[in-house]
């Protein structure tokens, strides 16, 4: 049988992972999806419902809109890798508590060893908080860094980091969606320059 890879373990333990409360109402974990050795980084916040049904990240209304920015500049989600920093659905969608978070986060710390992005995009406060925390950096609120990138190490891996308003919150409000247009616009001159050098 051939070897099965990093991302790929990590894929089958999260299926059955039962190392907090959200494995009882979840109806399916979601590991992520996309390339195993994407350049970029996308990690949101938890699964919602369709997400849940699915067992795929951002598939429904919030999924919709991130695939219409990825594609406006350029990018597709079979080009990138996608993922949460909670890997089950919170019931109502409440926000991830802080015990979910810390059981889960194992999961994703591996995920950036094994695909060791050049750039991560997080969406919205919790994933930025996390990331911002990984990479010793002082994390203030998503309004004030976003759009804005920086260099860091996390887990070892060298990467610009990048942070932008989670795509739900782009939903319910037409200046939240500008901000997030324009964010990705920043990212896209990101990578053009990062691929010039
Ligand atoms: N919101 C998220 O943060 N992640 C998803 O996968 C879907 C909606
Ligand atoms: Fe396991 Fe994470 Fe799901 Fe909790 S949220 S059961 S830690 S995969």
């Amino acid at each position: 049988m051939p070897k099965k890879k990093p991302l790929e373990i990590v894929s089958s333990e999260v299926k059955v992972c039962t190392k907090c409360a959200l494995s009882r109402t979840r109806t399916n974990a979601v590991p992520g999806v996309g390339k195993a050795l994407a350049r970029i980084l996308f990690i949101g916040e938890a699964p919602g419902q369709s997400e849940d049904v699915k067992g795929e990240p951002f598939v429904g209304a919030a999924g919709q809109l991130l695939d219409s920015l990825l594609s406006e500049i350029g990018l597709s989600r079979k080009t990138v890798f996608i993922t949460n920093i909670v890997k089950c659905r919170p019931p109502r969608n409440r926000p991830p508590s802080q015990r979910e978070i810390a059981a889960c986060t194992a999961y994703l710390d591996r995920q950036i060893i094994a695909i060791k992005p050049e750039l991560t995009m997080t969406l919205g406060n919790f994933s930025s908080a996390y990331i911002f925390s990984k990479a010793g950096l002082p994390f203030t609120s998503i309004t004030r860094v976003h759009g804005k990138s920086c260099e860091a190490i996390v887990l070892g891996v060298h990467t610009t980091l990048f942070s932008t308003f989670h795509p739900a919150a782009g939903l319910y409000s037409a200046q939240y969606r500008e901000q997030l247009k324009k964010d990705f616009q920043t990212l896209k001159s990101k990578l053009a320059s990062h691929s010039a050098n």
